[in-house]
């Protein structure tokens, strides 16, 4: 099983996301609703994959995932948000994040991102 962890301001999309990873191997760990809930829940339960809205108040994904990584960088940060924000979606690769899914998205590339990342993570640790 995958732990996951879902982070999104919006309750609707982590609701979506919920039911998109229904029976695919992943176990969600719980929801956040921004930056400074995901890294409590960081901390707390140390999730495999971290799906990370980028755009939200309080700690916004950038900061949330900045200092995530620097407590646990065997942790896998999948950068989400809409397409649009070119800018942000680098910021997000420099901030460390493996991959980003834009929304709105498909259940497959919704599942594969998050296989994906888990995969580099188990091979990062067998390296
Ligand atoms: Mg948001």
């Amino acid at each position: 099983m995958i732990r996951l962890l879902i982070v999104d301001d919006a309750p609707f999309i982590r609701e979506l996301v919920q039911l998109n990873v229904r029976d695919q191997g992943i176990s969600v760990v719980a929801e956040a609703e921004d930056g400074a809930e995901a890294l409590m829940f960081a901390r707390t339960l140390q999730p495999d994959v971290i799906l990370m809205d980028l755009v939200m108040p309080k700690m916004n994904g950038i900061e949330a995932t900045e200092a995530i990584l620097a407590e646990y960088p065997q942790t896998r940060v999948i950068a989400f948000s809409t397409a649009d924000h070119e800018s942000i979606v680098a910021r997000a690769i420099q901030a460390g994040c493996c991959d980003f899914l834009s929304k709105p998205f498909t259940s497959e590339d919704l599942v594969k991102a998050i296989q994906r990342a888990m995969a580099d993570r188990r091979e990062s640790k067998e390296a």
